[in-house]
């Protein structure tokens, strides 16, 4: 579901993107899993969804997935990519990203081991794409500070970008000359026969020989090999609304990776906004948090705190006398913009109470003189006063 964002007409709020999930989320592993986890994760799962083998629903769609998944996170250059650009990475792959090419070059037989094929007709494949008339959408992340969501920010990037190939339109034929593929007739479907258990069934699957484009290219084009592809430098201009939460993606229709073979949409790139951790805010909403060491004395003759605000004005900080450790201070409206809707939040300040972590020997002094006044006199009556103050 798309929300357009008034004023910014190449670009849309993204509130929900039908996505991807996670590879190491689909393959049930943590981020840092050696390739043994890898592939004993892969393992069990692609026992559990083969397509020919599950009883599960949508299997085949699990399995796809699993075997995506495993196909990028085994691979040790394809994972760092991915581990720093996400799904559809990278601007700057030649492949314009993982959703882009073909079958997967997994060797299921030996994972799983011959004999849990030894009547499936066909194997496992690879895995056929939704849709090879789109190109795929690609995903980067930018990176801005708290200051930019403050204000709100033009931003100007220059990224390598997949566009198609200038030499041969995107076809990946040799001066363009593509045909239908001889072997489906260019419907890029072909009738199989398959064997599942007892039972003899005839399937529709992407026809091998053109992997599903219905097309054949006599001779391929030498620029991009075949591929449609170029990487081109792209600088894009876009805007982050004020008060922008993290994760927001901006959409910029048409400038992922190009159709494939020339024909078809092409795909969309996601700018990902993430926000530079700030030195000692955290936000909540349009709220900055923050907490607020202070000394023993000040809490108690309360003091003054000036800080460099996000905003460019000083933020002064008064605490008042008689502070307590775990009291809060709030600046009303000297926090972000509201993102939706008008007026500022707040900046919450948590005040804490500060420990030195060492006395010399003459505060130590000085505190045992000032005993008297800062300790409770009577302790079992303040004993019992946070009793029922904690009740309340
Ligand atoms: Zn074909
Ligand atoms: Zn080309």
């Amino acid at each position: 579901m798309l929300k357009e964002v008034v004023g910014t007409p190449s670009f849309c709020w993204v509130s929900e993107m039908s996505e991807k999930r996670d590879y190491y989320e689909v393959l049930e592993v943590a981020k840092d899993a050696s390739s043994a986890d890898l592939k004993n994760a892969f393992r069990s799962l692609a026992r559990k969804y083969h397509p020919d083998r599950s009883k599960e629903d949508n299997a085949e769609e699990k399995f796809k997935e699993i075997q995506e998944a495993y196909a990028v996170l085994s691979d040790e250059q394809k994972r760092a990519q991915y581990d720093r650009f996400g799904h559809d990475g990278p601007a700057g792959s030649p492949f314009g990203g993982f959703g882009g090419g073909g079958g997967f070059n997994i060797n299921l037989e030996d994972i799983l081991g011959g004999d849990f094929f030894s009547n499936i007709f066909g194997g496992g494949g690879g895995a056929g794409r939704q849709s090879r008339r789109r190109g795929s959408d690609i995903r980067m992340f930018h990176t801005v500070d708290l200051k930019k969501i403050f204000q709100g920010s033009q931003e100007e990037v220059v990224v390598d970008l997949p566009v198609a190939c200038t030499k041969c339109a995107g076809t990946g034929a040799k001066d363009g000359n593509i045909s239908d593929c001889g072997e489906c007739n260019g419907q890029g479907k072909v009738r199989m026969r398959q064997q599942v258990g007892p039972f003899v069934q005839d399937v529709v699957r992407d026809c091998p020989t053109c992997r599903g484009s219905g097309h054949q290219i006599d001779e391929r084009c030498e620029a991009c090999r075949g591929d449609g592809k170029e990487i081109k430098s792209s600088t894009l201009r876009f805007n982050i609304p004020a008060g922008a939460e993290a994760g927001t993606r901006l959409r910029m229709r048409g400038k992922g990776g190009p159709a494939p073979n020339g024909k078809g949409e092409d795909g969309d790139l996601f700018i990902e906004i993430e926000v530079e951790v700030h030195p000692w805010f955290e936000r909540s909403n349009a709220d900055l948090i923050m907490s607020l060491p202070l000394g023993y004395s000040d809490l108690v003759l309360g003091t003054s705190i000036k800080l460099e605000h996000i905003d460019g004005k000083e933020l002064v900080l008064k605490i008042p006398p008689y502070s307590n450790s775990g009291d809060t201070i709030e600046i009303k409206k000297r926090g972000l913009p509201r993102n939706r809707g008008s007026g500022r939040g707040d900046v919450i300040v948590l005040l804490k109470l500060h420990m030195p972590k060492k006395v010399d020997k003459k505060s130590k002094k000085m505190l045992q003189e000032l005993k008297p006044v800062l300790g409770p006199a009577d302790i079992l009556d303040r004993i019992k006063d946070d009793a029922i103050e904690r009740r309340n």
